[in-house]
């Protein structure tokens, strides 16, 4: 029988900033479907984790695949690794959907002309099809009323649903989530959780940086705990939560960390 490639698989990735030594050997495979929350406290290089997982920012050393196919890496004359294969890298971003803290639309367009970008331009899909496709899309975030609306005339919660709607666009294995309700008002985050738990609970791949701790505990498959680069706990939430081992992780969780 034929084992499916793991959405992704991440080894052994390190990071270094000048001296700062960011990363110190992640790995992390995810499965069709799982839902990972990656908790940590400020710095502990979460953000960075997920940069390099789709090339934004270039590792220093490690490998990444994606539903098994690996990316091709050269070391650059820094020293970092960038992409040996513009048009792998282009393809396979395209399948590593973003979300980001401050939503990142683009501010000139309007909600529907965000959702619609990449896909023709990108995946090359015929305009009316992007449209269907957004429109559908937008109905599922809840926001099909605001398809002409600009960004900056919807709130914060309203926006980073159009985000996630955008990420949908482009068909993704996998989402990747760097604290997507951080940047909102306490009473705008249900909105957009409820739509993550949406989206786990159709099956769809997520790597989750979050501080929402019922998220973590209710929607995630698995939690990993990202302490000074390394991961220092790694579980299903009932055991991570109930029985953590890590003295850290422990620490975190009662606010000391
Ligand atoms: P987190 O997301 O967990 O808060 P980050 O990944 O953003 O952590 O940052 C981890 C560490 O890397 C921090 O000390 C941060 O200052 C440093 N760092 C992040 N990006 C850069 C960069 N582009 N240049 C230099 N240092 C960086
Ligand atoms: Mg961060």
């Amino acid at each position: 029988m034929n084992i499916p490639a793991p959405a992704l698989d991440v080894k052994d990735l390190h990071k270094t900033f000048g001296q700062l030594e960011v990363l110190k050997g992640v790995s992390l495979s995810a499965n069709v479907g799982d839902v990972i929350s990656i908790l940590g406290s400020s710095g502990s290089g979460k953000s960075t984790f997920l940069r390099c997982v789709n090339l934004l920012e270039s590792p220093t050393a490690g490998s990444i695949r994606v539903r098994g196919e690996e990316l091709k890496l050269r070391r650059d004359p820094t020293g970092q690794l960038v992409s040996a294969d513009r048009r792998q890298l282009t393809r396979v971003r395209a399948k590593l959907a973003m979300v980001f803290q401050n939503f990142n639309l683009w501010a000139h367009m309007t909600v529907l002309d965000n959702l619609i970008e990449a896909p023709i331009h990108v995946l090359k899909l015929p305009r009316r099809e992007a449209v269907e496709r957004a429109e559908a899309l937008l109905e599922k975030v809840g926001l099909h009323a605001r398809k002409d609306y600009y960004p900056a005339h919807l709130s914060g919660g309203q926006q980073q649903r159009a985000a996630i709607a955008r990420a949908l666009a482009m068909e993704p294995d996998a989402i990747l989530f760097d604290e997507p309700t951080s940047a909102l008002d306490p009473e705008l985050v249900g909105e957009v959780l409820k739509v993550m738990q949406v989206l786990a609970d159709e099956g769809r791949t997520m790597i989750v940086v979050t501080h929402e701790m019922g998220f973590a505990r209710e929607v995630s498959s698995r939690v990993v705990f990202l302490h000074q680069g390394r991961i220092e706990e790694e579980g299903t939430p009932g055991e991570v939560f109930a029985n953590p081992r890590s003295e850290r992780f422990r620490q975190f969780l009662s606010g000391k960390l």
